[in-house]
């Protein structure tokens, strides 16, 4: 339902909680977030945002990438373990996602097959067990790994993506499910709208349809899936808070 994400400089965390109150408008059922440090950590709560906040405040995480989401359940019930962020088998690679993915029952019978062991009852945790598996069998990096997983996948989606092999990276796509970037000086805001960017910047990316987005605190990557460049559109928000 709601996407935030950072990297850049400043602490990651405070600015995912902020962003995810910003959504809260358009409903949920479970909120949670993801920060890189030292390896990825993961915190989900079905319930508030608030609540979110409670089971993380002993631990409040320390590090400048990271992601938020609110949860809008439409595979499996609301619940802590259906919430987001859902993590590969081995823990790596940890996904948010908005929308459906409709073949999730091929893939993941597929996948249990090959003996990938699920945690949840979403569609969304299918995705990256599959991009898992395919690093693992084609040794890919993670932009190529999830391109190759967006071609095998039918629905609707908004998703970011951290890899710990990666942990100076995000990767966000969409297709058909809305994704917006705000472009800082060293540092990126993601949302899956404008809300929770602009009190950062006015300079904004929307990400169009079958769109993947290789972002670092200096440098945006944005290819099709069909691995077609693209060049990056900035447009000027004139929004106010
Ligand atoms: N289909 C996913 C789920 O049920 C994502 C729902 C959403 O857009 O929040 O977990």
């Amino acid at each position: 339902c709601g996407i935030v994400g950072y990297i850049g400089y400043r602490e990651a965390y405070p600015i995912l909680i902020k962003g995810l109150q910003r959504l809260e408008y358009r409903g949920y059922d479970s909120a949670g977030v993801a920060v890189f440090d030292q390896g990825i950590k993961v915190y989900k709560k079905a319930g508030k945002v608030s609540d979110l906040e409670n089971f993380v405040k002993d631990v409040t995480p320390k590090g400048s990438v990271g992601m938020g989401h609110t949860r809008w359940a439409t595979h499996g019930a609301p619940s802590d373990r259906n919430s987001h962020p859902h993590s590969s088998g081995d823990r790596k690679l940890t996904i948010i996602h908005n929308g459906i993915i409709e073949n999730y029952g091929n893939i993941k019978d597929t996948l249990l097959a090959k003996g990938h062991v699920f945690k949840s009852d979403t569609d969304t945790e299918v995705l990256i067990h599959l991009v898992e598996d395919i690093q693992k069998e084609t040794g890919l990096d993670l932009l190529e790994a999830v391109r190759i997983t967006l071609t095998k996948v039918i629905g609707a989606y908004a998703i970011v993506i951290m890899s710990a092999d990666e942990p100076d990276s995000l990767i966000a796509a969409r297709k058909g499910s809305p994704m917006v970037i705000g472009v800082g000086k060293g540092e990126y805001f993601i949302a899956s709208d404008a809300t929770p960017i602009i009190e950062y910047t006015k300079n904004v990316i929307y990400l169009n349809d079958n769109e993947i987005a290789h972002i670092r605190r200096d440098e945006l990557l944005i290819k099709t899936t069909d691995n077609d460049v693209q060049t990056p559109y900035i447009h000027e928000l004139d929004m106010k808070l």
